[in-house]
């Protein structure tokens, strides 16, 4: 099979990359005519086995503005899995007639189990709960279009930190940049898990604090990215009804905020950023919508790019082949039965290996 590169995870791509990817995102905003036939006669594939409107048309309406053509389906009802077909042979099979592929799908690494069968680049649009890397490459243009940099910032992250994956990456691709420090804003039993502390915050030497409450922090920060709280993840009722106005933003508690601090959320909104803001020039969370389809563009140019050239970076760790079994449930190996198992060593210093596919810690594998 082909080498090509693919997009699973923000951990794919290199710093460098990233900045060069902001960098084309930039240019494409200020000059939409000159990109308009970039991608002529290329088509992109859309599989969404698990509906995400939002982030399928943002990639259609990305590569339409590249002048190039997509075909896809937006459920798995739409598409031959429902007739008992494996993703593994759809990839296979779609990818002999699209130049680029993206994929939705609700099983942890499936986009990974995919590029094994695939001659084109995949970028992952969403493994279950696991990894959304155009996601976390919208906030940071946002952050980068607003502030005029990814550095030297104080960013307040607010919800729930301990499941929501989207901030995980976020950490991860922010704390590659010098002189940012976070303030992780949640209740205690939604806090940042230790693998985040151990496997990225720690070995960047990042500076972080905790704080319980929107307003004992907000003076202080650069931005303030907001994510959803679901009262199901709460111990109980009485702990949820205490403490769910302490992580709604609205106009009043902006009114400790610096005048220049941005305030991002990845959408749809529940009830964590009250309407009465919308207007205030700080709430980027619109624009971070539109953000998404000029770095869609750039990451499609860029993938399409590389596999033009051939261009395949070697993996950046040591992989080990079927010496355990992943036990996560919502993994892809456990719904894909001819999948080799891969695992990593993630973290030297309490010899943590973890699954490729999903990430979840798996049994030391010897
Ligand atoms: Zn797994």
């Amino acid at each position: 099979m082909k080498n090509v590169r693919h997009l699973f995870d923000i951990s794919d791509l290199t710093t460098k990359e990233i900045d060069e990817l902001l960098r084309v995102a930039e240019d494409i905003m200020m000059n939409r005519g000159k990109y308009a036939g970039a991608c002529a006669r290329k088509k992109l594939a859309t599989l969404f086995f698990e509906p995400s409107t939002r982030t399928r048309l943002s990639f259609e309406a990305a590569m339409q503005e590249l002048g190039g053509s997509t075909l896809g389906f937006a459920s798995a009802e739409s598409s031959s899995t429902s007739k008992g077909e494996s993703v593994m042979d759809t990839i296979r099979t779609v990818s002999s007639y699209a130049d680029i592929i993206v994929m939705r799908h609700p099983k942890e690494g499936a986009a990974l189990a995919a590029s094994q069968r695939s001659v084109v680049p995949v970028i992952n649009a969403g493994d279950g709960g696991h990894c959304h890397p155009t996601q976390t490459l919208a906030d940071l243009l946002t952050i980068k279009h607003y502030h005029g940099r990814v550095k030297k910032l104080r960013i307040g992250i607010c919800g729930d930190l301990k499941f929501g994956r989207t901030v995980h990456s976020l950490i991860n691709a922010l704390t590659r940049y010098e002189n940012n420090s976070f303030v992780m804003i949640s209740p205690p039993e939604l806090g940042i898990p230790n693998y985040v502390q151990h496997e990225i915050l720690s070995p960047r030497k990042a500076e972080w604090t905790t704080c319980q409450n929107i307003e004992d922090c907000i003076g202080s920060l650069d931005v303030l990215y907001m994510t959803r709280i679901q009262k199901e993840r709460f111990q109980s009722v009485e702990d949820y009804e205490r403490l769910k106005n302490c992580y709604v933003l609205d106009a009043a508690k902006m009114m400790a905020a610096k005048k220049k601090m941005c305030v991002l959320h990845p959408l749809p909104r529940v009830k964590e950023i009250s309407v009465d803001m919308d207007d205030d020039p700080r709430a980027q969370y619109f624009t971070q919508v539109t953000n998404g389809k000029f770095m869609r563009m750039a990451l499609i140019l860029k993938f399409l790019e590389d596999a033009d050239k051939g261009y395949c970076p070697p993996p950046a760790r040591e992989v080990i082949k079927n010496k355990f079994i992943c036990e996560n449930p919502a993994c892809v190996t456990n719904a894909e039965s001819d999948l080799v198992q891969l695992c990593t060593l993630r973290d030297a210093t309490h010899n943590v290996y973890r699954c490729e596919y999903c990430e979840s810690k798996v049994k030391k594998p010897f």
